[in-house]
């Protein structure tokens, strides 16, 4: 019967159906013994669908710390002590030098990160738009935001600027929510996403894993991001940050993490899956394998208040592979 279940797999991942709720939790109980049989059928469907190039992502934190909400792994709410740096907007000159040299990195698209759960100064939306004018002109990257929970106005604002991507997490299931987060509501993310779509961005939601959460949380909110059609996803690990509430918090195994990726790939086949903050410290010796579990994209350079990979390595990592970056 267990064998069962990796033949459906193989069948709806390659014809782009995607696996139900139910399926891909059977799936994913399988036991880890058992990997290699479901990395099979996972790198069968992203090889399928995606082929051998990986889309490369990077950030730069625009705003760091003094965020009013409590998310409960995130070191930049103001609710936690946790040291890390805090700065007000960047000049909009840095923003673009790091854009430029992500581009250099072989990153695809380009993220402008802000701390804190909405813009709001007119200010800083006009540094935004200029730096995306510039970056469209000098970065040779795609444009991509992060900017919380931003209203349609702004949105437009910014997408008339040349902004072509939107980032913003669900996080986690709607039933686990609450238990890390109490300052806004599950839906206020969902609106978001939706507002996003709505304009035409090409829209990247996910979210963090090693929180606590079940594997029915997880299908979850693969569910979920399958109905609101987001284009790509991110996964997140969870890199325990000193001074939050999740600062001992460790509950993830390197194929906890492969699986999480399978659970993904198999409920949202056609989408852009792609591996981000916590890869190091979670995959360790495994990090390769992401791309065998279904990823086709990964986050390159440094994380918000985490440093990554050195990219040098992450580019001999996908030729050894006989993966390539993906141009523009
Ligand atoms: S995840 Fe975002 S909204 Fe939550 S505390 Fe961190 S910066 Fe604020």
């Amino acid at each position: 019967m267990k064998n069962g279940i990796l033949a459906i797999a193989l069948e709806k991942g390659l014809s782009g159906e995607g696996l139900s709720r139910d399926e891909a939790l059977e799936f994913t109980a399988l036991p880890d013994s058992r990997v290699y049989d479901m990395l099979s059928v996972t790198g069968r469907v992203v090889r399928t669908h995606k082929g051998m190039e990986v889309n490369l992502c990077a950030i730069v934190n625009a705003k760091s710390g003094l965020c009013k909400e409590d998310c409960s792994f995130c070191a930049q709410s103001v609710k936690y002590s946790t040291g890390v740096k805090e700065y007000p907007f960047l000049q909009g000159e840095a923003i673009v030098n790091a854009a430029k040299e992500a581009g250099k990195n072989h990153a695809r698209e380009f993220s402008i990160v802000a701390s804190g759960s909405r813009i709001e100064k007119e200010s800083d939306i006009k540094i935004l738009s200029d730096a995306i004018e510039s970056m469209k002109e000098e970065a040779g990257v795609e444009r991509c935001a992060s900017l919380g929970m931003i209203g349609a106005t702004a949105l437009k604002k910014l997408k008339d600027s040349g902004l072509q991507s939107y980032h913003h997490n669900l996080e986690t299931s709607r039933a686990f929510f609450p238990n890390i987060c109490t300052t806004h509501n599950y839906d206020d993310d969902v609106n978001v996403v939706k507002t996003a779509k709505s304009l035409g961005l090409h829209v990247c939601s996910g979210g963090i894993f090693g929180l606590g959460e079940t594997w029915q949380d997880r299908a979850s909110l693969a569910m979920l991001l399958r109905e609101l059609d987001v284009d790509s996803v991110p996964i997140n690990f969870l890199n325990p940050r000193p001074g939050t509430p999740l600062a001992d918090f460790k509950n993830l195994t390197p194929v906890t993490c492969l699986k999480i990726i399978a659970l993904f790939r198999l409920m949202l086949p056609l989408k852009d899956i792609v591996v981000c903050g916590g890869r190091q410290v979670n995959l360790r010796g495994l990090q390769a394998l992401i791309f065998a579990a279904g990823a086709n994209g990964m986050m390159i350079g440094n994380y918000l208040t985490t440093p990554g990979a050195n990219p040098e390595d992450d580019r001999q990592m996908l030729a050894d592979l006989g993966l390539s970056p993906k141009g523009l």
